[in-house]
Formats: structure tokens, C-alpha cells, sequence
């Protein structure tokens, strides 16, 4: 028997999230059939809320309810230095060691020219723009530690130095391969401390 239309609706919307699978999917779905009403509404209020609340920083690209995000607004950072993060996921992640007190600046994605990602897909030149202003001296790459990560840091290297900042990156120790968001946090904040000079 083929799953009546609503149900195989919720399905296909779950299975397109990433890390569910179409069993998952199944899963979540008949848990929510299971439950009240108004839990389910809870549920999707909570998500057309978020995404209707939420947009990015006009001057780092982080997720942010207020403009400029709390970040950039306030007075307790230290402007001089930029972290240069692949995703938002990555703010929150840095933000958790607690021992970063500069600015961010959100690429959204690497560089993955077999995939068509390339310098006009990320926010590069915005980058490059904050990076001229005279207040910026250090710049720190923190992009994944994988291939795309490694190319898109090389890139940022060779776009940055003439600029006259120092720019450096994490100490190497994280784990290979993955993002920056699976990292403990004692891992990351060695891996801040720890930043060198790029050649
Ligand atoms: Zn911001």
C-alpha cells in the first residue's frame, strides 16, 4: 500500500533535511501524528518564526534577529581582529570557547571549483572591503579543516597579503577532514591559541 498523500508529503519534506535518511523520515513522521495538536503547531510555529526572524548581518554575515547582529554591535570586542568562518554554525561553535573576543566575518561555503562553488559564490570582496579598513590587523582563518576549507584559507592568504594585515591561521590538531562545528571545544580553543602566521 502506497502512504496516503499527507503523509508521504511530511515524508519527502523531512528526507530533504540533511542527515535524514527516508527512514528517519518515516520515523519523525508518524511521531508527530502521535502527538497533540497544538505540539505540532508549537513545532511549526517555532520554524516559520525562526526563519522569519532571522536574516544575516549586513556587515559579517551571521545570523541575526537585530542589525548590525550583537556581535558587531558591540563595544566590548576587539575590531581589530577578524575570524574568517565558513558558516554560522562555525560563529556559534568559537563563540562556546569563550576565549575569542573579535569580530567574525561568514563566508557561506568554500571554494569547490569541481562543484561550481567559486570566489563570486562566498563573500570574499566584503571581506576584503572590512579588511581595508584601517582598524583590521589581524586577520584569522578558521575554515574547516577539509580540502575545500584548506583551498578556500590558501585563496584568502594570497587575496590578503597584500592588504598589510597579519594573517594567520588555526593551529593544526583539529580533527582532518570534518567541520569546525564537530571540534571539542578545548580542541578549538588550543587551535586559536595556538594560530600562526601563514608563510
Ligand atoms: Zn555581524
Amino acid at each position: 500500500m502506497q502512504p496516503i498523500e499527507p503523509i508521504a508529503r511530511a515524508v519527502e519534506a523531512f528526507a530533504s533535511l540533511p542527515g535524514i535518511g527516508p527512514k528517519t523520515a518515516q520515523r519523525l513522521t508518524f511521531h508527530l501524528l502521535r502527538l497533540p495538536p497544538e505540539a505540532v503547531r508549537d513545532l511549526a510555529d517555532a520554524i516559520v518564526h525562526m526563519k522569519e526572524a532571522v536574516h544575516f548581518c549586513s556587515v559579517c554575515g551571521n545570523v541575526t534577529d537585530v542589525e548590525p547582529c550583537s556581535i558587531c554591535g558591540s563595544d566590548q570586542r576587539d575590531r581589530s581582529t577578524i575570524c574568517v568562518v565558513e558558516d554560522p554554525l562555525a560563529v556559534m561553535t568559537l563563540e562556546r570557547t569563550r576565549i575569542y573576543k573579535g569580530l567574525y566575518h561568514v563566508l557561506h561555503g568554500a571554494l569547490d571549483p569541481l562543484h561550481g562553488v567559486t570566489v563570486e559564490d562566498l563573500k570574499i570582496e566584503e571581506l576584503v572591503r572590512r579588511v581595508q579598513g584601517d582598524s583590521v590587523k589581524e586577520v584569522i582563518l578558521a575554515t574547516n579543516p577539509n580540502v575545500e576549507g584548506d583551498t578556500t584559507a590558501g585563496y584568502l592568504e594570497r587575496r590578503l597579503a597584500p592588504l598589510g594585515v597579519n594573517v594567520t591561521r588555526l593551529a593544526r590538531g583539529l580533527p582532518v577532514g570534518g567541520d569546525l562545528e564537530y571540534a571539542d571545544e578545548v580542541t578549538l580553543a588550543r587551535a586559536l591559541e595556538g594560530r600562526r602566521a601563514t608563510p
